[in-house]
């Protein structure tokens, strides 16, 4: 039998992972969920808005989109593209439906405000009132989601589900490019 490369995690560990993300934050099911499913490393996710992966803050794209100037190789799983298969959109779509739940002005009018970086914010979450420019993965204070942070998450729940300390976030993407 041939054993997976050290850096790898088993199906079991994986479904694991996922398991202890839903019950413990939509946010880190999410977050999971796409670089198994998609093969992004920390890096790729912390750059991503909203916008990358759905048109309208609601309906999820089938690939992620990236401006043509973006020289980002490290995002690709294929040819240059990264796909977002079925299940992973399902999950995108229920985080962004809980991201718009985070406040009302995404449903309703509420004052804003121009931010010191010319974007405008409501006056209350100071997100970006346009949803597409808002980070994808949010800190509790609605901050990005550095690449640190999404590391130091994952060291979080592998301590918690005694996962082998060889693994780290990015452990994940490996694991998508080996079963690719
Ligand atoms: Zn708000």
């Amino acid at each position: 039998m041939k054993l997976p490369p050290r850096s790898h995690l088993l199906p079991l560990q994986q479904e694991a992972l996922l398991v202890a993300g839903r019950i413990r934050s939509q946010r880190d099911h999410a977050l999971f969920t796409l670089a198994l499913g998609a093969g992004l490393a920390a890096r790729a996710i912390a750059e991503l808005d909203v916008g990358h992966v759905s048109r309208d803050g609601v309906s999820i794209r089938e690939q992620i989109e990236t401006a043509r100037s973006d020289r980002r190789e490290f995002w690709a799983n294929h040819n240059g593209r990264v796909l977002l298969p079925r299940p992973v959109r399902q999950v995108l779509a229920e985080h962004l439906a809980s991201t718009r739940a985070s406040c009302p002005h995404f449903s309703r009018p509420m004052r804003d405000v121009i931010g010191p970086d010319g974007v405008q914010r409501c006056a209350s979450c100071r997100l970006a009132t346009d949803l597409v420019k808002v980070p994808l993965f949010l800190s509790r204070r609605h901050a990005r989601l550095s690449p640190r942070r999404i590391r130091s998450l994952f060291a979080d729940y592998r301590g918690q589900l005694r996962l082998p300390e060889r693994l780290n976030f990015d452990s994940l993407k490996a694991t998508f490019d080996a079963a690719a």
